[in-house]
């Protein structure tokens, strides 16, 4: 094992959205020990490194679903945009849908203005179809999503600057009416790739870009083999990486279905489960290494 990837939502990051001192200290271990730890996260690149410099961690990232590649020095090793046309009809399409979206780019990410007006109304209908839905937990997911670093609200999506690179589009609803239409519209798109990282949303970006295209393009830059490569995640947006990996594990907290992509799970999020598969492993190349 010579290259471990984290997904960083669900897996690397905590209840709180922090990369807990024990996770941190095991990748600073791994680290010592020679392995090569990377990011790989649905997140922009710098909101990646705001998290990294909280905890103290130096790795390279994986951004946007796979569609940029950054080296520890953060130069940007690849990235693999999405078409400025491509993006506008999606946007276009989203806008008349009345959907709340992120368009990650490598300047900001942009986000209408009214995005939570929107959010606000779907809140509401929910609420009120659902007595036992909880306030608290809706405004919880809104919150997460609107933490992340290098926000900018724009007018129209025709205000994005010409000459930014886009990565992907998010797209987060409460309605979940609506989220199966666009999850059905962008599922089998020309030219696109859809994946899903949570339970209220999508996201599309370019179809060659994924987290696991994007670890292969990492370890071939490493001169490290696809089998000596572990990734580790809970989402659906992982499981490119999870089985294009010498070894997939999935999070104590990943869905059945990503589990089934796994040879191993470890535990939750909440139960620091990356420095316990980390920690595992490192015992399995000290016991190699004494042979
Ligand atoms: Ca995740």
């Amino acid at each position: 094992m010579k290259l471990f990837a984290i997904d960083m939502d669900g897996t690397l990051l905590n209840e709180e959205g922090k990369i807990s001192k024990v996770n941190a200290e095991a990748i600073r271990q791994a680290q010592q020990q020679g392995i090569q730890v990377t990011i790989a996260t649905g997140r922009a690149a710098y909101d990646a490194w705001t998290k990294l410099e909280e905890a103290e961690l130096i790795t390279p990232v994986i951004g946007a679903n796979g569609a940029t590649v950054h080296d520890v020095h953060r130069r940007q090793l690849t990235s693999t945009p999405m078409g400025r046309g491509e993006t506008f009809e999606v946007l276009s399409w989203l806008h008349d849908n009345d959907f709340y979206y992120e368009v990650m780019t490598d300047r900001a990410i942009y986000s209408p203005q009214n995005g939570h007006q929107l959010l606000a109304v779907e809140m509401d209908r929910l609420l009120s179809a659902n007595s036992d839905i909880s306030l608290d937990t809706l405004l919880h997911a809104a919150e997460k999503q609107y933490e992340q670093t290098g926000h900018t609200r724009i007018a129209s999506y025709e205000d994005i600057p010409l000459d930014v690179e886009i990565y992907n589009v998010l797209c987060f609803s409460f309605d979940q009416a609506k989220l199966d239409r666009g999850r059905e519209r962008y599922q089998s798109f020309q030219g696109l790739n859809m994946v899903i990282s949570s339970d209220r949303n999508f996201e599309v970006e370019h179809r060659d870009a994924s987290k696991g295209t994007a670890l292969r393009y990492l370890a071939n830059h490493l001169s490290i083999p696809m089998q000596e490569a572990v990734a580790i995640g809970d989402s659906y947006n992982d499981i490119s990486m999870l089985t294009m990996a010498g070894r997939g594990i999935a999070m104590g907290n990943a869905k059945d279905d990503i589990k089934a992509v796994c040879s191993e799970v470890t535990l939750t999020n909440a139960e620091d489960g990356v420095a316990h598969a980390l920690l595992n492993i490192l015992k399995t190349v000290e016991a190699d290494t004494v042979k």
